[in-house]
C-alpha cells in the first residue's frame, strides 16, 4: 500500500545520502498554491464583501446571508450541543489551558548591565488576531480550541474566528465550531473559508471585518498558499498546512498501532502524507499488511487510500536507527511518532519535528484533541525553522532601554567609535551633543 524507499546499504558504498529530498513531498507544493490564491486575495482586497460571495459561491457552494455569524447562532449551537461532544471539549480546554499557563512563562525580563542602564523585554501582546479553523473535509472544532486558548492566555484583545461556510448548515459554519466559539467567549465569528478568509483578515474588509495583526491556524494547501503570500502585511504563525506524520519504529513496534496511527493521519487529506521509517523490514510488512486490512474498514477509506498511494507517503527503510533519526530529523515532519524500544532516548536526538509523540501511547490523535499541546503545527519542512502555535506566537518582544546620563557616558566614546566605522557619523553625534565641552573624548561624570 505504501511504496518502499530502501535506503539500506548506499551509506556503506560509500554514497552521499541527502534524505530530505530521498523522501519527497507532495508534488503540488505551496509554491505554486500560491499563484492559485493570488487573484483570489486580490479580489477580496479590492471587491471585499463582493469577493467573498463570488469566492464561497465558487468554493463553498453556499453564501451565507451574513458572513458574520449572528450572536444568537453562537449561543443556540451551545443549546444543541451534544453532553457529550461538550465534555469533551471541556477537557481539552481546560489541557490545552493549563499548558497554555505554562508556555507564557515570564513576560518581562530586565537586566542592569552597569548602574543606571537597564535593558528590559517585555512581551507584549498583539492587539487584534484573525483564527482560521478548517471545515473543508470536516470541520475542525479542535482548532477553535487551539487557537482561542493561547491567544487568550497571551492576553490578545480582539479575536476573530473563521470557517467555511457549510451546506448542510445554511451557510453557517458547522455547529460545534459556533458552540465552541460561544463557550470561549469569541462573539465575532465569520462565515468565510479558504485563501478569501486570510485575505479578509490581511486586509480588512470594510463594513464587516477590521485589519487583523496576526493570523493563525491550520488549513489546506490553498490556506497555507494565502498566508505565505500575504505574510508582511500581516503576521502569521507557522505555515500549517497538509497535515503529515512520520513515524519512527524498530522491530519491537505494534503494528496495529502503527498502521492505525499512519490511517488516522491520512484520514485529513487526500494529500496528507504518512513515512513510516523503520530498520526492520519484517515490521514493515507487517504495518502493510495492517494497512491492507484497516483501511478498508474505515469512513473515509477512499481518501486514506489516495494519500497512502501518493507521492507523499512511503516506507523507508534504514539500515540502523541512526540512520532513522537522520532521515525523521531532515524529513521535519509535523508530527512524529517514536516506537521504538528507548523511545525518550530517540526523542532527546530528534531536532526537527513539529511535535514529537514518545511511545506507543501517544499517539497523534491525543495531540490532535485532547494530550494538552498544540495541534497546529508546521508542515513541509517549516519544523526546521519554526514552532507550533503557542501562546507566544501571539506575543511581541519589546525592548525597553533605560540608561542615565552617566552610564551613557559611560559607552559614549564606543558609540561614537562604532558609528564612525559605519561612516554614520550623526549617529555618534547624537551622543557627543549630550556631552559638550568635552574636546578629549573623556566624560564629564
Ligand atoms: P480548509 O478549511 O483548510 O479548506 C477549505 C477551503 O479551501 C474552502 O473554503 C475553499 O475556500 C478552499 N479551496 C478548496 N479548493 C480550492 C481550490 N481549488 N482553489 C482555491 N481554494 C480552494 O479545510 P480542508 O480542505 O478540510 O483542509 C484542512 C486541512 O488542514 C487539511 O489539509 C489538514 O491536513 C490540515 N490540518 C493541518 C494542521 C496543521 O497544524 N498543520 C492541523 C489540522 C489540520
Amino acid at each position: 500500500m505504501l511504496r518502499v524507499i530502501d535506503l539500506r546499504d548506499r551509506l556503506a558504498s560509500g554514497e552521499q545520502l541527502d534524505y530530505a529530498a530521498l523522501v519527497p513531498r507532495a508534488e503540488f507544493d505551496v509554491d505554486a498554491a500560491v499563484e492559485v490564491v493570488r487573484p483570489i486575495c486580490d479580489d477580496v482586497a479590492v471587491r471585499g464583501v463582493s469577493a467573498l460571495r463570488h469566492w464561497s459561491d465558487r468554493f463553498d457552494h453556499v453564501v451565507p446571508e451574513e458572513f458574520r455569524v449572528p450572536a444568537a447562532d453562537l449561543a443556540a449551537a451551545v443549546e444543541q450541543l451534544d453532553p457529550e461532544v461538550r465534555a469533551a471539549f471541556e477537557v481539552a480546554i481546560d489541557r490545552r489551558r493549563r499548558v497554555s499557563a505554562a508556555e507564557l512563562g515570564e513576560t518581562s525580563t530586565t537586566v542592569e548591565l552597569a548602574p543606571g542602564a537597564v535593558v528590559t523585554q517585555r512581551m507584549i501582546p498583539v492587539n487584534r488576531v484573525g483564527l482560521y479553523v478548517p471545515g473543508g473535509l470536516a470541520a475542525l472544532a479542535s482548532s477553535v480550541i487551539m487557537n482561542v486558548v493561547p491567544a487568550q492566555v497571551a492576553g490578545v484583545a480582539s479575536l476573530a474566528v473563521a470557517s467555511p461556510p457549510q451546506v448542510d448548515f445554511d451557510g453557517l459554519p458547522h455547529p460545534n465550531i459556533l458552540a465552541l466559539c460561544h463557550l470561549l467567549g469569541v462573539e465575532e465569528v465569520y462565515a468565510v473559508g479558504g485563501a478569501q478568509a486570510v485575505a479578509m483578515f490581511a486586509y480588512g474588509v470594510e463594513d464587516l471585518c477590521p485589519k487583523v495583526d496576526l493570523v493563525t491556524g491550520p488549513g489546506n494547501i490553498y490556506v497555507v498558499a494565502a498566508k505565505r503570500l500575504l505574510k508582511g502585511l500581516v503576521n502569521i504563525d507557522s505555515e500549517a498546512g497538509t497535515t503529515e506524520i512520520a513515524i519512527l519504529a524498530d522491530a519491537e513496534a505494534e503494528p496495529v498501532h502503527v498502521a492505525a496511527d499512519l490511517i488516522s493521519q491520512a484520514e485529513h487529506d487526500p494529500a496528507a502524507a504518512a513515512v513510516l521509517v523503520t530498520d526492520a523490514p519484517g515490521l514493515a510488512d507487517a504495518v502493510q499488511a495492517e494497512l491492507a486490512a484497516q483501511v478498508p474498514e474505515a469512513k473515509h477509506a477512499e481518501r486514506i487510500t489516495t494519500a497512502l498511494g501518493g507521492h507523499q507517503s512511503a516506507v523507508v527503510l534504514v539500515d540502523d536507527l541512526d540512520q532513522g533519526i537522520d532521515v525523521v530529523n531532515a524529513y521535519a515532519a509535523e508530527h512524529l511518532e517514536l516506537h521504538t524500544v528507548d523511545a525518550a532516548g530517540v526523542a532527546s536526538r530528534i531536532t526537527n519535528a513539529g511535535a514529537i509523540f514518545v511511545g506507543t501511547w501517544s499517539p497523534v490523535s491525543l495531540g490532535d484533541y485532547c494530550a494538552g499541546s498544540t495541534h497546529v503545527l508546521p508542515t513541509a519542512g517549516c519544523a526546521c525553522h519554526s514552532s507550533g502555535l503557542n501562546v507566544k506566537s501571539f506575543l511581541k518582544a519589546v525592548n525597553v532601554i533605560s540608561y542615565d546620563r552617566a552610564a551613557l557616558s559611560e559607552v559614549a566614546r564606543h558609540v561614537e567609535v562604532f558609528a564612525e566605522s559605519e561612516d554614520l557619523p550623526a549617529h555618534g553625534a547624537a551622543v557627543s551633543r549630550r556631552f559638550p565641552g568635552d574636546a578629549s573624548g573623556r566624560r564629564r561624570p
